[in-house]
């Protein structure tokens, strides 16, 4: 099979197709998505050398299950031992010999089969099409947030960011509280939650009180500072920035406030997949350019471009 293998640098690479262990399935990929984090892979992020993608949506191939075969599927992306104190603990997603779909020790999606265990896979309904599933994975590491702190419709919150996942999550906020505001920098990004009638700013602009909750997704190595300055006292900051450079931290005004901080990455899929289902969250407007596979390094040039939001590649 074809595949876009990372070892230092990008290449489509001919490799033999994957093959299935104990409870897991083959997969065709259909579509996938590039991430802020497969580019930060590629600088050096989590030191992966492989396949890189981890959003996707496939057909079942080969399984145990006869229910799931021929079915599209989109599948979470921590693969657990079940038997580690974390997975004990019923947190998978924390395993400590955890491998994790293209980013740690297993190949990911961007290829034209992956295996995943069967039990990490979910069915996708037909209402969604192959390009708004590519979302889901990152849609889940959104709701991951209203699982951690159940936000209400008093809540005001902030997100800092107008990139891609900055943009699935106060989407995702706003269906929870209307007081949610985006603190962007790009104009033609900020118009994009605008049309939903969601109010986005220019950060330096910004000169509202203070937010309940403050979402960090800036993918910028200040945004944590930046972040503190703009969280109440008693208040839940968020971070979602993974950056290869890591992040300086001023902790004064975390501990004089008395600041909640609190990491998060990924979620869960069931709500995803209702949100795009019933098209609570629109995914569509942020999908910029797609490639096939075999274009595969130009399309990872592409997504680290400015003028772009979401980069998708076509496995058929
Ligand atoms: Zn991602
Ligand atoms: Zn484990």
């Amino acid at each position: 099979m074809k595949a876009l293998y990372f070892d230092g640098s990008l290449s489509i690479k001919e490799m033999p197709d994957p093959v299935p262990a104990r409870g897991e399935a083959l997969i065709q990929v259909l579509a996938a998505g590039i991430c802020n984090t497969d580019l930060e892979i590629t600088q050096g992020y989590m030191g992966f050398n492989g396949i890189l993608g981890h959003e996707f949506i496939g057909l079942v191939v080969e399984c145990d299950n006869p229910f799931l075969r021929g079915k599209r599927v989109v599948g979470e992306i921590n693969c657990p031992c079940r038997n580690c104190r974390y997975c004990r603990m019923e947190m998978t997603r924390h395993c400590v010999e955890r491998t994790v779909l293209g980013i740690q020790g297993r190949h990911g999606a961007f290829a034209e089969y992956l295996c995943l265990p069967e039990e990490n896979l979910h069915l996708v309904p037909d209402s969604i099409q192959d390009e708004t599933a590519t979302f889901t994975e990152p849609l889940a590491a959104a709701f991951r947030i209203v699982e951690q702190l159940s936000p209400s419709s008093e809540d005001k919150i902030l997100v800092l960011g107008d990139g891609k996942l900055a943009q699935l999550i106060t989407q995702t906020l706003w269906l929870y509280s209307k007081n949610t505001i985006c603190l962007g920098k790009h104009p033609w990004k900020m118009e994009l939650l605008r049309n939903f009638g969601i109010t986005a700013v220019p950060f330096e602009k910004y000169k509202g009180e203070s937010a309940d909750i403050v979402v960090e997704a800036t993918g910028k190595s200040d945004g944590l500072t930046h972040a503190l300055q703009l969280i109440r006292p008693e208040g839940s900051v968020i971070l979602k920035t993974t950056c290869y450079e890591g992040s300086p931290l001023s902790s004064v005004s975390a501990v004089v406030n008395e600041v909640k901080i609190l990491g998060s990455r990924c979620g869960p899929f069931r709500p995803a997949l209702e949100a795009l289902a019933l098209g609570t969250v629109e995914v569509r407007p942020m999908i910029s350019e797609a490639y096939a596979l075999s274009d595969g390094v130009r399309a990872f040039s592409r997504a680290k471009c400015p003028d772009v939001m979401k980069v998708l590649l076509h496995m058929r």
